[in-house]
């Protein structure tokens, strides 16, 4: 009860990027109350789960997963206002509730309105754009233990850093989040959204498939221009490129895989390195084994003498 299963689920499906093999089980999870005793299970059992939300920041490995990949619906697309607060379940898409909170006049949301996100994914990732971060209007969130015990944070206590919080790999799930917008004038804060779209879509690839931005930026600096210097906007490997269009995005031309994506940000991270001493750090998260690989084609490729740390 509370939740559809789905076997031998196809992950190209659950991710912008179009990429990825099967999941041995898709549960899309409808209440809190399931969600509690699916957590439970399998805790005892020790089964292997992930989290997605609108797998806007994930790379899915070709191969698949094993175990069982959890998805929030139902009751988790649920907002209460109660004046400038705002309690919203993990599942509400970003931009849906940026344009609806705008609608009644309430401000703080408009940068977070350009990229596709669910709420909890944004929460996990401390999403940001246009010098605004969630947890700069965030108060806090309401979590589930990997065991499915609930819990209340304070946005103090997810150590929140640039595209980081302490959520990331914790087998905790957000399943709401609470926000403390302003008071403000609604056409002014629609119009701010319009403006903020047009900004967003001149400046990335349209129409092909990508998860944004694939690595961080160091401090100081662009990823994207590092790349772009190094002269591999349009490199490709496989169906996959390096946009001609921003360097920091990779972009599934038709068919790409996940193994043509880590050429390209190992072809991409080498490159950066050897230029600039810089070693870029991904920034979207590598489903399954595929952080482990990346890791080790690091450790097997013969180090720079140079490091900058970020
Ligand atoms: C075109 C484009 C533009 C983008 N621009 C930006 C940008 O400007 N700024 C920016 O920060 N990002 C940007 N991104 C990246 C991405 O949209 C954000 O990281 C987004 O917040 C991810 O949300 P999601 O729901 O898709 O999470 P997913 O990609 O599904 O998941 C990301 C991580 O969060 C975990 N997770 C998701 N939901 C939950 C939950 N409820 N509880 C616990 N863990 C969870 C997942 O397990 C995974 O580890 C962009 C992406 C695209 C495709």
């Amino acid at each position: 009860m509370g939740i559809d299963w789905t076997p031998d689920a196809d992950l190209s499906r659950l991710s912008t990027f179009r990429i990825g093999g099967r999941a041995e089980w898709l549960a899309t999870v409808h209440t809190e109350k399931a969600l509690r005793t699916l957590l439970s299970r399998v805790a005892a059992e020790d089964l292997r789960f992930d989290l997605v939300g609108l797998g806007s920041n994930v790379l899915f490995p070709d191969r698949g997963l094993d175990g069982l990949v959890v998805r929030l619906e139902g009751e988790f697309k649920r907002i209460r206002y109660s004046g400038s607060i705002v309690e919203v379940g993990a599942a509400v898409a970003l931009p849906k509730l940026a344009r609806r909170t705008a609608q009644r006049g309430l401000s703080g949301l408009e940068p977070l309105c350009g990229f596709p996100s669910t709420v909890g994914g944004a929460v996990v990732m401390n999403a940001g754009c246009y010098g605004v971060e969630i947890k700069d209007v965030l108060l806090g969130c309401r979590v589930l233990g990997r065991d499915g015990t609930p819990a209340d944070l304070a946005v103090e206590d997810l150590a929140a850093g640039y595209r980081t919080t302490n959520l990331q790999g914790s087998g905790r799930v957000v399943v709401s989040a609470r926000f403390r917008l302003q008071e403000g004038d609604s056409a002014v804060a629609l119009a701010r959204i319009e403006e903020i779209n047009e900004k967003r879509w001149a400046s990335l690839p349209l129409g092909q498939p990508n998860v944004g931005s694939i690595f961080k930026n160091p401090p100081g600096d662009h990823a994207g221009r590092l790349i772009d210097e190094c002269g591999l906007k349009g490199r490709e490997a496989g169906r996959a490129q390096i946009s001609p269009k921003h360097g920091n995005v990779i972009v599934n031309t038709g068919g790409a895989g996940s193994s043509d994506v880590l050429e390209l940000m190992l072809a991409a991270y080498h490159a950066v390195e050897r230029r600039f001493g810089v070693r870029l750090e991904p920034e979207i998260i590598l489903a399954g084994e595929l952080r482990r690989e990346w890791d080790e084609s690091l450790r097997c490729q013969t180090p720079s003498p140079i490091h900058v740390t970020n």
